[in-house]
């Protein structure tokens, strides 16, 4: 089956799927995205990621290319008529089509809006989160502005590819004060010894994860202690367990840490049992 995209308004064959060269965010990164899950055809926490886009956009000032009620039908019908059982769909709105110039276009200019969606084996993800991943960590070089989900991801990828020529799967950021921020694309979380989950406060220096919020509830509904307070990388190497969480991992567990073994260096229970909870906290429209 051949896959289709959305853009800018028509649904085309994804091999098809073209922007203008002069797309600001082909040139500037001058856009913002979001990822969902789909599962069981439905998506996930989409109320959650809208509002978050919509967040997005106005710290950008991109003004909002069309009411949220029929964003959705847009990702609905994006993800049906790839036929997505389990897998993800991926939102992405720029500033537009503009002569390049730094200067924000004519108002006039529409927002550019691109939507895809591919399926995911479930299992895959399970085989890994039974192993555990190992990260690396590396120095924080990103902006200031994290908390917005903008196109602008150099940093993140070039943090993530030392991570996979290092044999690991993700990389963390570490503040100039030597306090973890998050990974690449997750939110970083430990487990201290005597079993409370420490991550970092979402008001400075991170993306607030809509998984990561949706875990805080998870472990309330299992009576987990949660700390939002800045850790350090030595804490964490000390941690008894560690783990990341994202709208493609849920949570998953880390094993190793700049090559040192975390814990008993396998998967935590405190891990397994927030991904195993996910889905019945997170909200799935049928
Ligand atoms: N932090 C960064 C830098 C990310 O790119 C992501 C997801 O892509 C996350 C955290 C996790 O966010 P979410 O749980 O909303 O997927």
């Amino acid at each position: 089956m051949s896959r289709i995209a959305y853009v800018n308004g028509l649904y085309v064959p994804h091999a098809e799927a073209v922007v203008h060269v002069e797309d600001r965010g082909y040139q500037f990164a001058d856009g913002v995205y979001e990822v969902c899950e789909v599962r069981g055809g439905h998506m996930v926490d989409e109320r959650r990621h809208m509002a978050r886009l919509v967040r997005s956009l106005n710290e950008i000032r991109i003004r909002q290319p069309m009411p949220l009620a029929a964003l959705g039908v847009v990702l609905r019908e994006t993800v049906r008529r790839n036929r997505v059982r389990n897998g993800f769909v991926y939102l992405q709105v720029t500033r537009g089509v503009a002569r390049r110039d730094h200067y924000f276009p004519d108002p006039e200019t529409p927002p550019s809006i691109v939507v895809t969606a591919r399926a995911a084996d479930p299992a895959k993800g399970e085989a890994v989160a039974a192993q555990g991943i190992a990260i690396i960590t590396v120095p924080d070089n990103r902006w200031e502005r994290v908390d917005i989900k903008t196109v602008g991801l150099l940093p993140n990828v070039l943090a993530k590819e030392a991570a996979r020529q290092a044999g690991a799967r993700e990389a963390w950021f570490v503040d100039r004060d030597g306090n973890v921020t998050e990974g690449g694309s997750t939110n970083a979380w430990i487990v201290t010894g005597d079993g409370k989950l420490v991550t970092r406060p979402a008001e400075s220096g991170i993306l607030r994860g809509i998984t990561r919020t949706v875990m805080m509830e998870v472990a309330e509904k299992l009576q987990l202690r949660v700390e939002e307070r800045a850790f350090t990388v030595k804490e964490a190497l000390g941690a008894r367990e560690a783990f990341v969480t994202s709208a493609t991992n849920f949570a998953t567990p880390v094993v190793r840490i700049d090559g040192q073994s975390i814990g008993d260096g396998k998967p935590g229970p405190v891990a397994r049992a927030l991904r195993e909870n996910f889905h019945k906290v997170a909200e799935i429209a049928r």
